[in-house]
């Protein structure tokens, strides 16, 4: 099996749903995927993976807590594909 296209494809079908919602002769629709990265290598992957937020208070120099949360991120990439089941990077193995 090859890669697929489950996001493109999925993407388009919902475009042609929400239009279909849309009330007459709205301009400029656009519509894309929360969280789609663009991953700059070949490794197989899927365009949307789940993110993980974290927050966290620094302890300043002074042992107090920082009046500021620090705030990061991390994506969990997924193994499967959601959409289609098939292994993500199983042709490369
Ligand atoms: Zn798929």
């Amino acid at each position: 099996m090859g890669k697929c296209n489950c996001f493109d494809e999925t993407l388009e079908a919902m475009k042609a749903h929400i239009i279909e919602k849309l009330p007459e002769g709205v301009v400029d629709f656009e519509a894309s995927w929360e969280g789609h990265s663009f991953i700059l290598s070949d490794r197989d992957h899927v365009p949307v993976n789940p993110q993980i937020n974290y927050t966290y208070r620094k302890i300043k120099k002074d042992k107090t807590p920082a009046a500021n949360l620090s705030k990061g991120q991390v994506k969990v990439f997924c193994s499967y594909c959601p959409f289609c089941g098939r292994e993500i990077g199983e042709d490369s193995k």
